[in-house]
């Protein structure tokens, strides 16, 4: 029969695969749209989810279903609920689709004044217009939190650790005051990492992640995941089914890949950082140096409550004296330490704050939100720690 189809239907019935693949070592890139059934009965099932199966990638991919299935399996570690997880295309899909399955017109969310420029402009801007209001709060007042409230708050976000002070939140503190109201606790953990703190344990409802940044690893993949409990998480996987933000399944891979080395590459560059934090923190040309390893800090004993034991975090704020010039100047005689967007990788990446992600602001709104106007924010990556704390005296040397 097969031999007498034409050779345009010949070239497309070639087989998924000639022989038993056995059980690869590694979860394969699944890169099918669509998947093929021996019935209709079987189609329906996996639509209606009474089988098991894909049926359409948008739904549901192996590769990215592994991926979100592995980070669920760190954030819920040591829960004795089950999580489930859910990937995304990147942080701010995971982060939006969160949002928009936990809200509806006439809600109102407290935010973290300091959380992510994007995470930011989506609450002041998009959700407004849909008629979703947010507080933005002083997130270590706890007084300031529970004002904020309403009866109509459905959610309070906060972020484990804050862009660029460090600022650490007091998750269950956050999550009893929240939960008093009938509100969730959402948090966003990028700059921790399942390796540095997992939320769900302190009583966040939700934890979102850019996976883009220490999950990945590797400044090679962008998306993102969220994660919580399996009530919660349908509503939210039905919203990203019917918004789209999917993972692809390369970068799933990718990811997934990241995923295998996080706690051996987070517990280097915490360690890393921490030694980099001490080095300069007493240097004369140094204004102020935020990380929270450091006892001065004023999340230190909340981080060493939250935190795995001896990690802080891998971001470091370096503030020289002066002012913007005096900063962006420092961040270029940088030799070690590379200048571009992003955390979390294995190369070290500075910023300088006031001109990037905080370029909209005066210099006194700078400082009114505590950060120095010639600030250089660090992600400490995986060089040898003496190379970079040389690196970085330096260039303090010309401050
Ligand atoms: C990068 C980042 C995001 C956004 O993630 P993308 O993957 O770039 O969409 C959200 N929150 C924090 C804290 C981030 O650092």
């Amino acid at each position: 029969m097969t031999d007498r189809l034409g050779e345009n239907t010949r070239a497309l019935r070639l087989p998924v695969s000639p022989a038993p693949v056995g059980d690869p070592l590694r979860t394969p890139v699944h890169r099918s749209t669509t998947y093929a059934f021996a019935t209709s009965q079987e189609y329906a099932d996996v639509l209606n989810g009474t089988a098991a199966g894909y049926s359409y990638a948008r739904i549901d991919n192996p590769t990215t279903d592994a991926f979100a299935h592995a980070v669920a399996a760190m954030e819920g570690a040591g829960l004795d609920h089950e999580v489930r997880g859910q990937a995304f295309a990147s942080g701010m899909a995971a982060i939006s689709t969160a949002l928009l399955a936990l809200t509806a017109a006439g809600s109102h969310v407290v935010a973290a004044r300091s959380i992510y420029g994007n995470t930011y402009s989506l609450l002041d801007g998009l959700f407004r217009r849909f008629g979703v209001e947010t507080d933005f709060v002083d997130i270590t007042d706890l007084d300031a939190v529970r004002a904020a409230l309403r009866p109509e708050t459905r959610v309070v976000f906060a972020e484990t650790l804050s862009n660029p002070t460090m600022t650490v939140s007091d998750i269950p503190q956050l999550a009893r005051i929240a939960h008093e109201v009938g509100a969730l606790l959402v948090v966003d953990s990028t700059f921790a990492s399942p390796a540095v703190c997992r939320p769900l344990e302190h009583g966040a409802d939700l934890v979102v992640h850019s996976a883009t940044k220490y999950i990945g690893g590797h400044s090679d993949a962008t998306g993102g995941v969220v994660v919580g409990r399996p009530e919660l998480m349908a509503e939210v996987r039905s919203a990203r089914v019917d918004l789209g933000p999917c993972l692809a399944a390369d970068e799933a891979f990718l990811l997934l890949r990241g995923l295998e080395t996080l706690p051996l590459r987070v517990a280097r560059q915490c360690a890393t950082a921490a030694e980099f934090a001490a080095a300069v923190a007493e240097h004369p040309a140094v204004e102020r140096v935020d990380h929270p390893s450091l006892p001065a800090h004023p999340g230190h004993a909340l981080a060493g409550k939250l935190f795995d034991q001896g990690r802080y975090g891998a971001v470091v704020t370096i503030t020289p004296r002066g002012g913007r010039e005096a900063g962006m100047a420092f961040a270029d005689r940088l030799r070690v330490a590379t200048i571009a967007a992003s955390l979390g990788g294995t190369h070290t990446i500075v910023g300088h704050v006031g001109s990037t992600t905080h370029r909209q602001m005066s210099d006194e709104a700078i400082r009114a939100a505590g950060i120095g106007p010639a600030a250089v924010r660090f992600s400490i990556g995986l060089e040898d720690p003496q190379d970079l704390i040389a690196d970085v005296l330096a260039a303090l040397d010309g401050v």
